[in-house]
């Protein structure tokens, strides 16, 4: 059907929708017939698939084939083994890589679009996947167009469909019939289609088709799933994964080699040397990442951070300074109504009486709104809200004004502008009503109505107004401007109508500072982040707020937006670090103030709400949406949203990305010193010209039992709120440093230590397969205690030892499973290992505990080191002041 010939009333005619919308009971009829409006996306990879894929790994692959060659010469218990060890593995790899994705899948489905729509006469939200065909839907600027819908009303509405024509300027829509056949989409102009989206006023649009039926959906007849990228640190990890796998499959050739010259049999020798890689390369790098991150932002998501992208996680943790808007974010957004300023005078909001003046400025003030307030539920900007409950106070009732001075033309709001107006009929005539940021306003009136009727309005009382304007702004008040004038004209007005105007009279409201940003603020200082309050509110009500929550103290921190116009970027990089506010700002500032910082090798956080503060929230290296008020562009160009609007969970967000951060290079850790210990051990063993001291299950036991399980457990340590403390991590920091290849080598080493200990005295105590089963179960046992010691840099006993639950359940299952191992005798001798008597048990427990002990002691001594030297620094610091 060709929807841009009909005119609006036949397209409403035939989508069978009266202007009231759809009726429920109509919607889940369509739904029946129509579905869900979605695309269909490619299927995700299927669970037999994802088992499938585990046994692609070159190693597993070897395994088997040595499992197999075992059989053949007729060993089947390490057959079995073998193929027990690789399935169960497949089946845990399956597993988390299942769970990984399912809390990666719930959170894009809590950040899903929505459209505002009509319904059984009621205007709602509803998530956007729930359209049917003829919806009525309202759009403004920064909204997403979810299904393809043909205009019915537009005011200035101007939509962005890059994404369908490619053209990047955006394209008017009107609401007139086109007459002409085949109309190519970028001409349809009074369609609108699912993939575009608003950038710029108002219009109201029936949905004609949804889901695949739309115009991206016929292109896009299937949607490839975009691969998921990988984030720096798993890039940094494979990176090392892949060079140490090439350095372990060395030294496993040279062990294969040596045990042949030894007169080992080849498939014996072929096993171990396999197995040992299998053991040492530490294959779950990369998914420990994902898994962590994935519980980490599943955990961030219900203290009202949405993590949209992976990899903002590891950039939230190293962020330097956050670009914060004012209005909302650091304050409530609950605009209250102070003052009002008429003929030359201030009054309280509540003790403004009756007077006409007064009374024409509230009227005008709700004309020039599209807030609507019914009960409890209010729809509309909180600055708009207020001014509606500021009429309901004085009996001016919003559906009684409107009504009777109907609207005929508006210009929208734009924070470029800081203004809006829109044209009423009045008595008789029409008016253009403006309201805006009173130095744009002011800018634009020539007269002033007062107790005298118009007059001019001439350079003293201007003086005035600015005085009292900037007075109410030190108290912190938003401020706003009330103009009028004749309109004369038929058409539409034009932005440069918005000139010649007669002053009416000032609004001031309040909006409190939200009462957690304080403390917030000091949390950033202590944490070493920059706050800065990015404002398009005036610089003297910025300054106020900023004083009160603590990220100002002098004024000299502050600039204005037409002052960053006159600065070079270089200019601007050389102040940057001294501005703590700016104000009146346009969004194209915020991304030359986030290039500057990032010029300094700061990462930065930068929030945004509107429709051009996309290109500011992209370029930084964490982009932050408001939830409750934001755009959906702001929402989709973001890597964050705040479902609370709250600076106060940016910061909670930062420590978390820390914390997070944190565990994943502790399961790291606890994985390569475990890893180290057991090839140590081999190395060792072998140069000492010692028979092997494992059996090839021994390791495949090991790395099944004391791998994945307890790693994970690492990486999910509760959150430390003294990570707060420190300075961020610098973005060039890799994971993978001189102190972190000391730390796995030391530990490493201790561990083998210890296992070596418990081989010799088995060896020298009975046979070799008492020393190798004593040897297994200790490197087994110790690297499960070891655990413990990875939790943290402090000690357990700092930490608290039940503090991580998922570690010591962790440490129980494995104890568990090798105690079975070792002594139900069907798997003895599948395990190769040796019945042992109490005190041999007796040793391995002991020197399997040695690491755990000495690491724990210097841990203990470290941790009152350190607080001592904290105390004097204090005593230090106090004399200073003193
Ligand atoms: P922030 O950038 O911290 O969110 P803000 O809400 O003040 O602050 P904008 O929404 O860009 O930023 O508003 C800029 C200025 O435009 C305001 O200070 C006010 O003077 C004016 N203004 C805000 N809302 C409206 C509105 N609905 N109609 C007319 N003028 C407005």
């Amino acid at each position: 059907m060709k929807f841009y010939r009909k005119s609006s009333e036949e397209v409403m005619e035939i989508l069978d929708v009266s202007i009231d919308g759809l009726s429920e009971q109509e919607v889940q009829k369509r739904r029946l017939e129509h579905g869900y409006n979605k695309l269909d996306e490619a299927k995700g990879d299927t669970p037999i698939k994802v088992f499938m894929d585990q046994f692609k790994d070159f190693l597993v692959i070897m395994l088997i084939l040595a499992a197999i060659i075992s059989a053949a010469l007729g060993k089947y218990e390490s057959t079995i083994v073998v193929i027990f060890v690789v399935v169960l593995n497949a089946i845990l790899g399956t597993v988390q890589h299942i769970k990984a994705n399912n809390s990666i899948n719930s959170l894009k489905a809590l950040s899903s679009p929505v459209s505002k729509v009509l319904r059984d006469k009621m205007k709602k939200e509803i998530p956007s996947n729930e359209l049917v065909v003829g919806d009525i839907i309202f759009f403004d600027a920064g909204d997403y167009i979810s299904a393809d819908a043909r205009v019915i009303e537009a005011h200035s509405f101007q939509v962005n469909e890059s994404s369908l024509t490619g053209e990047s300027e955006s394209v008017t829509k009107e609401i007139e019939a086109i007459s002409q056949d085949d109309v190519s989409i970028g001409d349809m102009k009074n369609m609108v289609f699912s993939g575009s989206y608003v950038t710029y006023g108002r219009g109201v649009a029936v949905v004609t088709d949804i889901g695949m039926k739309t115009e991206i959906g016929k292109i896009a007849s299937m949607l490839e799933n975009a691969k998921a990228r990988k984030t720096p640190l798993q890039e940094t990890l494979d990176n090392f994964g892949k060079n140490l796998s090439i350095a372990i499959l060395i030294i496993s050739g040279i062990i294969f080699i040596i045990d042949i010259l030894r007169d080992k049999a080849i498939i014996d020798s072929f096993m171990f040397a396999v197995a040992l890689a299998v053991a040492a390369i530490p294959e779950a790098l990369s998914s420990i990442v994902t898994i962590v991150l994935a519980f980490g932002t599943q955990k961030m998501s219900k203290s009202n951070a949405i993590v949209k992208k992976l990899n903002a996680v590891e950039s939230l943790g190293s962020i330097s300074v956050i670009c914060s808007d004012k209005t909302g974010t650091l304050t409530q957004n609950k605009m209250k109504v102070q003052k009002l300023w008429v003929d030359n005078n201030i009054v309280d909001s509540d003790e403004a009486t009756d007077q006409s003046l007064i009374n024409k400025l509230i009227q005008f003030s709700v004309l020039c709104n599209d807030a609507i307030v019914s009960g409890d539920s209010n729809i509309g900007d909180p600055t708009e809200i207020a001014l509606v409950n500021l009429g309901n106070e004085h009996n001016i009732n919003e559906q009684v004004t409107r009504n009777a001075h109907p609207r005929i033309f508006e210009l929208p709001f734009d924070s470029d502008r800081k203004m809006m107006s829109t044209v009423n009929a009045y008595e008789n005539s029409n008016l253009m009503i403006t309201k805006g940021a009173v130095d744009t306003i002011i800018n634009k009136t020539h007269k002033i109505l007062t107790s005298n009727g118009v007059e001019i309005l001439n350079d003293e009382v201007k003086a005035k107004i600015k005085h009292d304007n900037n007075s109410l702004a030190k108290n912190g008040l938003r401020v706003l401007a009330f103009a009028y004038k004749e309109y004369k004209n038929e058409s539409r007005p034009k932005l440069e109508d918005e000139d010649e105007l007669i002053f009416m009279g000032m609004i001031a409201m309040m909006d409190p500072p939200r009462p957690e940003s304080k403390k917030a603020v000091a949390d950033c200082i202590l944490a070493g982040i920059k706050p800065v309050m990015i404002t398009g509110d005036h610089k003297i009500t910025a300054i106020a707020i900023a004083k009160q929550i603590g990220i100002i103290k002098d004024e000299t921190e502050a600039l204005e937006g037409h002052e960053i116009e006159k600065l070079t970027d270089d200019e601007l990089y050389n102040i940057v670090e001294n501005i703590s506010v700016y104000a009146r700002v346009s969004p194209e500032h915020k991304i030359r103030i986030v290039r500057a910082w990032q010029k300094k090798s700061m990462v930065v956080a930068m929030t945004g709400d509107g429709v051009n503060d996309a290109p500011a929230l992209k370029q930084a290296d964490v982009g932050v949406a408001m939830g409750i008020t934001g755009t959906e562009v702001s929402k989709e160009a973001a890597s964050m949203v705040l479902t609370d609007d709250n600076f106060a969970t940016i910061v909670k967000a930062i420590s978390s990305g820390r914390s997070i951060y944190v565990n994943i290079k502790n399961s790291i850790k606890f994985l390569l010193s475990g890893n180290a210990a057991g090839i140590f051990s081999v190395i060792f063993a072998s140069v000492a010209g010692l028979a092997a001291p494992f059996a090839p299950v021994h390791l495949l036991f090991i790395n099944l039992l004391t791998d994945s399980l307890p790693a994970i457990a690492i990486g999910l340590e509760p959150h430390d709120e003294s990570i707060m403390k420190e300075k961020p991590r610098k973005r060039t920091d890799s994971i993978i440093n001189k102190e972190f290849i000391k730390q796995v080598s030391t530990k490493g080493a201790l561990i083998a230590l210890v296992t070596m200990i418990a081989y010799y005295i088995g060896f020298s105590s009975g046979s070799h397969l008492v020393g190798s089963t004593m040897a297994f179960a200790t490197l087994c046992l110790s690297r499960l205690f070891h655990s413990l010691n990875c939790r943290s840099k402090a000690s357990v006993f700092k930490i608290g030892v039940l503090s991580n639950i998922y570690v010591i359940l962790s440490i129980i299952v494995g104890s568990l499973m090798l105690l079975f191992v070792m002594n139900y005798p069907p798997l003895m001798t599948m395990f190769e290992v040796s019945k042992l008597d109490i005190s041999q048990h007796l040793s391995v427990i002991g020197l399997s505990l040695i690491p755990l002990v000495a690491v724990q002691i210097y841990k203990l001594i470290k941790d009152n080191n350190s607080t001592s030297h904290e105390q004097i620094d204090k005593v230090n610091h106090l004399s200073d002041v003193a």
